[in-house]
């Protein structure tokens, strides 16, 4: 196991906000480190905002919530620091590689658990969890649709026969889909997992166009479906006045990518939030997955991920991070 950064990412207690910043005058704020006296710019539209010299972050005031960044986005991993680094940081699979550094990212957060449980060989114990599919195998692991179980970070041939299937032709210019997280055990299992920290399940309503770079649900729901597939409910979906368009995506590609896998490859999507966080719209989307396939679908919290984690000392680190992790300075998780 790597362990490059002996430091976890800063942990409650550790963080902490004294005051807002300035109104007027050179909108500084302490920085967010306990005990550090340099001030901080904030950053706005003009300005990347100072970083601290002593803790190397930036302290940011978004929507009047104190939050933080790192320099150096490696200071937020806790496994694997440099392979994420050099190889997943400027890869040119990953769409939106930026805010890696931040103490809100969902992606150093996936990372972190998901490459923990790798390196610690518990990804067979958590495919088993979702699918109740037992195997001695690990599966495959793919963050944002690369390949990290041997290092060789390998865009997925799977995701991207899929994206051609479905996104070769999308009406207007937006983001291909990038499953966060993906656990394969080929012949047995494909689950695609739709990982959220601080944001929530967005959907498409009924209607025109929301945005320059979205869908229109009626586009969502014609552009991705195929004859082939029988878990998602076309027809509920059609009928609802809106659907949640990530879980929709994820539900399509994990069928027609577990199909083109193997007739035996069973299907699943997993929503991962936090606790108490987007139960209402798992809910209506489950409405939209056929009756047979109902448990191709589920909620599933970080919470209860940490709680049937094994009791195994390679864990300590992963739990000691989610134990301690916070979001907006204050705790993240309910541990
Ligand atoms: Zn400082």
């Amino acid at each position: 196991m790597s362990h490059e950064n002996p430091e976890l990412p800063y942990g409650i207690g550790e963080v902490q906000a004294t005051a807002r910043p300035s109104k007027a005058g050179d909108k500084s704020v302490e920085c967010f480190v306990v005990g550090c006296q340099h001030r901080l710019r904030v950053p706005s539209r003009t300005f990347p905002g100072d970083v601290c010299p002593d803790h190397g972050i930036r302290c940011h005031y978004s929507s009047n919530r104190p939050t933080y960044s790192y320099l150096q986005a490696r200071r937020n991993i806790i496994a694997s620091a440099d392979l994420f680094t050099q190889q997943i940081v400027r890869h040119p699979f990953k769409f939106e590689s930026h805010r890696l550094g931040s103490e809100r990212s969902e992606d150093a957060l996936s990372w972190n658990v998901f490459r923990s449980l790798q390196e610690a060989r518990l990804l067979s114990q958590v495919g088993e969890m979702l699918t109740g599919i037992a195997s001695s195998h690990e599966p495959t692991l793919y963050l944002w649709g690369i390949c990290v179980s041997d290092d060789s970070c390998e865009p997925w041939h799977l995701l991207i026969a899929a994206r051609e299937r479905f996104e070769s032709a999308l009406p207007v210019e937006r983001p291909l889909t990038e499953p966060d997280i993906a656990l394969h055990l080929p012949g047995k299992y494909l689950i695609l997992i739709e990982a959220k920290f601080t944001s929530c399940n967005t959907h498409y309503d009924e209607g025109p166009r929301q945005s320059p770079t979205s869908l229109t649900k009626q586009e969502l729901v014609s552009i991705y479906q195929d004859d082939s597939l029988r878990i998602v409910n076309v027809r509920a979906a059609e009928s609802s006045s809106r659907v949640y368009y990530q879980l929709w995506r994820n539900m399509v590609f994990a069928e027609w990518m577990a199909r083109l896998d193997h007739p035996q490859t069973q299907a699943f999507h997993v929503n991962l939030v936090r606790d108490g966080a987007d139960v209402e719209s798992a809910f209506e989307f489950r409405r939209m997955v056929n009756e047979p396939f109902q448990g191709r679908f589920q909620r599933l919290t970080w919470e209860s991920l940490y709680r049937r984690l094994d009791q195994r000392t390679e864990l300590s680190r992963l739990k000691q991070y989610l134990e301690s992790k916070t979001e907006g300075l204050q705790r993240a998780f309910s541990l």
